[in-house]
């Protein structure tokens, strides 16, 4: 496994392997990894001659008084499973390098990204696309893959290959979840004890939602209301949104149908958490 932290290298490789017919997979990440992230790399493996991951922690993705600063990083540890996981090559670019001096463009996927995640994080997802559209032109992937834990990043990503004619597929990889439910994520390092048993209402009242569906119920605000009385429960948990939207267009719902995705963010002292379902799809 090779580490490469140079862009220019990086990429001079991936023009190199292209040029011998192979097939990149490509996972991109910020690091701390998790079950989740080895879901997406042995996929990217078994679909790719070659498998880059990429760790990097991307500062224009965040805004002001979120945790970039505090963001939790293991590269050892990280590179330990991405060795596990058969990563061929890990790409761990740095900020200047990323935003050299006088840096000015950027990429906006309009709007699919203005509710949910993007409402309450406001240029987020300008962060996330043009991250990704600069690491697809670093790491030239024929395939990248996506977890579903992040929908709507995934749905961004989705539009911005689609309408900028971007030559590759994107695969999108299901929610990996601890066994009591909570879904991985490098953030749940943050949470105490007391947080982390709290933070269990997400799945809880997603297991509610799902029966509620399966059971007929088709009324967006009826399947709303069960979801936030059952987080409602929780005093160490206050929720930033419960919405049921369209799973594609992420356009709001008043009747769901079994392609309805039903997105959930919660705090927990300083802490974020989402979660998400689409209702009617097998898990
Ligand atoms: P991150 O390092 O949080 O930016 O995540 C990198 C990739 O891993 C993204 O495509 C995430 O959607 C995916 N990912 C994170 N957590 C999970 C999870 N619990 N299950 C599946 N994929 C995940």
């Amino acid at each position: 496994m090779r580490i490469i932290s140079n862009i220019q290298q990086m990429q001079a490789l991936a023009i190199t392997l292209k040029r011998e017919g192979k097939r990149i997979a490509f996972v991109p990440t910020m690091g701390f990894l998790h079950q989740g992230h080895a879901s997406l790399l042995r996929e990217g493996r078994r679909q790719g001659d070659i498998l880059v991951l990429s760790i990097f922690v991307n500062p224009i993705q965040f805004g002001i008084n979120e945790d970039l600063d505090r963001y939790p990083r293991d590269m050892e540890r990280d590179c330990r499973i991405a060795a596990e996981c058969g990563v061929d090559v890990v790409f761990t670019p740095d900020a200047v390098g990323m935003y050299p001096p006088g840096f000015q463009t950027g990429v906006t996927v309009r709007d699919i990204s203005l509710p949910l995640c993007g409402a309450s994080r406001p240029g987020h997802f300008d962060g996330v696309a043009t991250v990704v559209t600069k690491l697809f032109n670093i790491v030239q992937p024929d395939v990248a893959l996506f977890g579903r834990k992040d929908y709507q990043q995934l749905a961004v990503i989705r539009r911005m290959v689609t309408d900028l004619s971007m030559p590759m597929e994107i695969v999108g990889m299901p929610i990996v979840r601890e066994a009591d439910g909570l879904a991985m994520s490098s953030r749940n390092a943050y949470l105490s004890e007391e947080q982390r048993q709290s933070a269990l209402c997400l799945h809880r009242s997603i297991v509610i939602a799902r029966k509620l569906f399966s059971d007929g119920e088709r009324s967006a605000d009826a399947i709303k209301k069960a979801v936030l009385e059952t987080i409602g429960q929780e005093s160490l948990i206050m929720v930033e949104y419960i919405e049921l939207r369209d799973g594609n267009s992420l356009e709001e719902q008043e009747i769901v149908d079994n392609a309805t995705l039903l997105a959930l963010a919660v705090k927990t002292g300083q802490t974020r958490l989402i979660d998400n379902t689409v209702l009617g799809e097998e898990l």
